[in-house]
């Protein structure tokens, strides 16, 4: 019996690369059911299955702010059934934290956070039923610790790790197990549909002079990182196939396969001043100290 997956966000990047390698895998082992809020964007994953995989592969639409639409994508799936439900969908939001509006601030928590749990609800009572299942979520070391001039990407993260710590807790007792795919920066599509406040901005005009400069060495930061650290999704899939197959999977996999060592003076200096310091100085140089 094929092996059901569910995953969120497959127009692009980490979902879209998962969606290809489950559904071409040679032992034909997966059912993938890729969804995507815009099935306009649906020609990019045909693409790269080609015609190969038509009963590997099915395409549905899910936007996972609208509850209607993922239960409306539950009752497509034909073996109903997921076995593996991979919360993936997520947007960024970058910029001072002044100018963002509590519409632009709700919007991120509704995609991240409650996309995230509302996506998992829908599914939780029918893997409780069948007294098994996996949820993988991809997450983010943005989740893990604060990044300057991410405050609600990072809340955002945050508050997904609080979520399903919780819930792997309880459905262990279901032989539900939960992971979260911790990933650093990946080449997708991640900064092309990231909201971002651009230095020449109005609405950057009413804040002081030295959050702008400040900003502006996050920004050059935040390219060299993505120039000379970011990850190849292909290698993030890797990463959830390990997931995957473990049969007592982890809680948590980081893609770089260790805790990075900024994350490592979380748990080794609890205070937290470590990290604060060693942050600002990787990334401002530091101006101040
Ligand atoms: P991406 O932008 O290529 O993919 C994100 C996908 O989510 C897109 O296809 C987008 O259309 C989809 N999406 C957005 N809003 C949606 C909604 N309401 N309903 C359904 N789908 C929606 O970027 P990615 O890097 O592949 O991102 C995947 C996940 O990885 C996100 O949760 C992101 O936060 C996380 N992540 C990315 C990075 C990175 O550097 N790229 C790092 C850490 C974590």
């Amino acid at each position: 019996e094929k092996k059901v997956v569910l995953i969120t966000g497959c127009s692009s990047g980490i979902g879209l690369s998962l969606a290809v390698r489950l559904a071409s895998d040679s032992s034909k082992v997966f059912k993938v059911y890729a969804t995507m809020r815009n099935l306009a964007k649906k020609e990019r994953l045909l693409e790269c299955v080609k015609d190969l995989h038509r009963d590997t592969l099915e395409i549905l639409q899910m936007d996972v702010t609208d509850r209607q639409s993922i239960l409306t994508a539950r009752d497509k799936v034909v073996e109903k059934r997921v076995d593996i439900l991979v919360c993936n969908a997520g947007v960024g939001l970058m910029g001072p934290l002044e100018v963002q509006s509590l519409d632009t601030m709700r919007r991120i928590l509704e995609v991240n956070l409650l996309g995230t749990i509302q996506t998992i609800q829908v599914f939780l009572s029918g893997m409780k039923a069948q007294g098994q299942g996996r949820i993988l979520v991809t997450g983010s070391t943005g989740g893990l610790h604060g990044l300057p001039f991410n405050e609600m990407y990072c809340a955002s993260k945050f508050a997904i790790e609080g979520a399903c710590e919780s819930l792997a807790v309880l459905l262990q007792h279901f032989n539900i197990q939960v992971s979260l795919i911790e990933c650093g920066p990946v080449n997708s599509d991640f900064l092309i549909n990231l909201q971002k406040a651009e230095l020449g901005d109005p609405s950057l005009q009413q804040v002081d002079g030295r959050t702008i400069s400040l900003y502006e060495k996050y920004l050059q930061h935040c390219s060299m990182v993505f120039q000379n650290a970011a990850q190849d999704t292909e290698d993030i899939v890797e990463v959830f196939l390990d997931a995957i197959h473990s049969t007592s999977p982890a809680f948590r996999y980081f893609t770089n396969s260790v805790m990075p060592p900024l994350t490592q003076l979380k748990v080794t200096e609890p205070d937290g001043m470590e990290y604060i310091k060693t942050m600002s100085k990787i990334i401002f140089a530091d101006e101040d100290q």
